[in-house]
């Protein structure tokens, strides 16, 4: 795709996020691996109000293209494409389950086997870093490299896949799961959770399963 679909692409899958109830206000991100850097959302404009022109374009020796001002979160955006050269989308979003596990710095365990779209057989949670900063971008490359999808605490969820399309139905998936588990959490100290065995064949099978 050239700059100018892909620039519409984000638009329409940042529109996606708010439709799904993923975005809170202007909070949410989104970025994909463009040429020698990434293409992000500007910050501070609604989704509604977005024009692929004001989609930013950073390369990866961070410098930012001349008179627009991206996403405050673009250090980790940048940060998750040095960790994970082959996947090429990014979203990072405030979604209310989400966010409450994160809150509560929980890690999401297999309670379902949907829990595989990690790739793992959890979804972590990072450790606070001040938003913007470059503490957190660090904590965020690190983390990304274990799984595709990563809590922040008090702060949010990333997720990172091969496509945009695929990204947002991370993130949709597990705004499910940290759904499921706050309601697990409400009822019962003593969750119960799928074997690492299980999760072995679960992972082996996600091989070929997923969005297309
Ligand atoms: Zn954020």
């Amino acid at each position: 795709m050239d700059r100018q679909a892909l620039s519409c692409k984000i638009i329409s899958i940042y529109q996606e996020m708010n439709r799904l109830n993923l975005n809170q206000g202007t909070s949410g991100n989104i970025s994909c691996r463009f040429e020698n850097g990434l293409l992000i959302t500007p910050s501070g404009i609604p989704c509604n109000q977005l024009i692929p022109e004001q989609i930013v374009f950073i390369r990866f020796n961070g410098d930012i293209e001349i008179g627009k001002i991206p996403s405050s979160e673009w250090h980790f955006h940048l940060a998750c494409y040095q960790a994970r050269p082959e996947l090429n989308a990014v979203i990072h979003n405030h979604a209310l389950y989400s966010t409450t596990v994160a809150i509560l710095n929980k890690t999401i365990p297999a309670i379902h086997y949907m829990i595989a779209v990690s790739g793992g057989n959890a979804i972590p949670c990072l450790p606070y870093a001040t938003f913007g900063s470059l503490e957190l971008s660090n904590i965020v490359s690190n983390g990304i490299r274990l799984s595709k999808a990563v809590l922040l605490q008090h702060h949010g969820v990333v997720c990172m896949e091969s496509t945009l399309d695929k990204a947002l139905w991370l993130a949709n998936e597990v705004e499910v799961l940290a759904k499921q588990y706050i309601n697990l959490l409400g009822i019962t100290d003593n969750i119960p959770v799928l074997s690492d065995k299980e999760m072995q064949i679960i992972l082996d099978k996600f091989q070929s399963y997923g969005l297309k």
